[in-house]
């Protein structure tokens, strides 16, 4: 006999994870899906749809030949690990212990995981700012942190120091930082990283900074590591990875440098939840942290042109935008269009209306805007696109675009 419809769902809802529950699928992915089945033209996901540098692929193709096709050490392959190091003192001073500070991880995604897994106890605080790159908020749920949102505020992206300061307490184990930004593009300056670290310091806690945008930076903006920041060495938590700087999202290698403490229970949790990276790529990635200054130099200067496009593509489209200094997003503000036509499923906010009629209608795929909120009317007026395009997909772009003005 099977159960009636009612009992099925409680035993159901027994058997699945209250915190799964919490968070929906990303709507960044989901987006890019919506983009396929649509035939759009997808400035939603931040993925490169251009070739990677020859030079990585190469290395790759030759890792495998080599026979570099089993298990790397689960903390990471040693020539990567080297290079992370070599490279992270090459560019902003500040030296790690390869075999005891820094874990190789399957993309940063993981890496962040594997950190809050590693750092949060129940009833332990992290401060957010927010708008928030959406995996912050699954990061949190999963590990089980309670969230502090602090907002950062249009036109420049600044936060209020007295609203920071509050956000902290005795239960703050880390503030969550994110530079450069996405989705704002905000990159935090040295006072403000100073201010934050007066906090971190007051509160003992740590900073887990996400720095994948690191080499993407615009009008002279300088990227500075918290870690590098006097006195935050120690408790600060660096995430980073393969995927922006060099254009191969789907390699999914990343790593967390962190002082020996936190860094024995990450290799742990990184362990226990993938074993390691892929060896032929941890392979290839170090041959790429030793590309030269000039490398990094042409990628800042490609996407600084890519820019100016979609910021003018975007501009005469009627959307308001918010000018980025790092990062490859522009979010938008879409109160000039008139929204009310819209057809709405439910409590739809603009923002998500919008989006979907932007990628059925119109044929561009953008992520909306309540996907970096806390509370989704925050975001009901915005939707971020990314520039992390080619040319021909930024000029098909701006020809859908413009009937959208029309
Ligand atoms: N970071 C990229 C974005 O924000 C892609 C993230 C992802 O989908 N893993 O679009």
């Amino acid at each position: 006999m099977t159960a009636p419809d009612s009992t099925m769902a409680q035993i159901s809802r027994r058997m699945l994870s209250a915190k799964a529950e919490q968070f929906t699928e990303s709507v960044i992915r989901e987006m890019t899906r919506l983009a396929m089945k649509h035939g759009a033209v997808n400035l939603s996901q931040g993925f490169p749809d251009f070739a990677a540098p020859e030079e990585i692929k190469e290395a790759a193709r030759k890792a495998i030949a080599d026979d570099i096709n089993q298990y790397a050490i689960t903390w990471g392959a040693k020539p990567l690990r080297d290079a992370v190091v070599e490279k992270f003192e090459r560019t902003q001073g500040v030296k790690y212990d390869p075999e005891r500070e820094i874990t190789i991880c399957c993309g940063s995604t993981e890496a962040m995981m594997s950190a809050m897994m590693a750092i949060i106890n129940p009833g332990d605080e992290i401060v957010v700012f927010e708008p928030f790159y959406e995996n912050y908020g699954p990061d949190a749920i999963l590990s089980g942190a309670t969230p502090r949102f602090v907002k950062l505020r249009t036109p420049d992206w600044s936060f209020d120091e007295k609203e920071l300061t509050a956000a902290f307490g005795p239960h703050t184990k880390a503030i969550i930082l994110n530079t450069p930004n996405n989705p704002t593009g905000k990159v935090f300056t040295r006072t403000e990283l100073e201010f934050i670290r007066d906090l971190c310091v007051r509160w003992n806690a740590y900073c887990v900074t996400d720095e994948i945008y690191e080499h993407i930076l615009y009008d002279g903006a300088e990227h500075i590591s918290m870690a590098c920041i006097e006195g935050m060495r120690d408790r600060t938590i660096v995430i980073n990875g393969l995927s922006k700087t060099y254009s191969v999202t789907g390699w999914r290698v990343g790593w967390v440098l962190a002082p020996p403490g936190p860094t024995q229970p990450i290799r742990k949790v990184h362990d226990f939840l993938t074993v390691g990276a892929a060896a032929p790529l941890q392979q290839a990635g170090a041959s790429a942290l030793h590309f030269p200054r000039s490398y990094y130099d042409k990628l800042a200067a490609t996407y600084a042109g890519k820019r100016e496009r979609l910021l003018k593509i975007l501009t005469s489209a009627g959307f308001t935008v918010f000018k980025p200094r790092g990062a490859y997003y522009i979010m938008t503000g879409i109160s000039r269009f008139d929204l009310a036509h819209l057809a709405r499923s439910g409590s739809e906010t603009d923002d998500v209306a919008f989006a979907k009629y932007l990628v059925e209608k119109v044929g561009v795929a953008v992520v909306p805007g309540s996907s970096f909120y806390n509370d989704a009317s925050d975001g009901a007026s915005q939707v971020r696109f990314t520039f992390c395009k080619k040319e021909e997909t930024l000029a098909a772009a701006e020809e859908r675009l413009a009937k959208l003005h029309a």
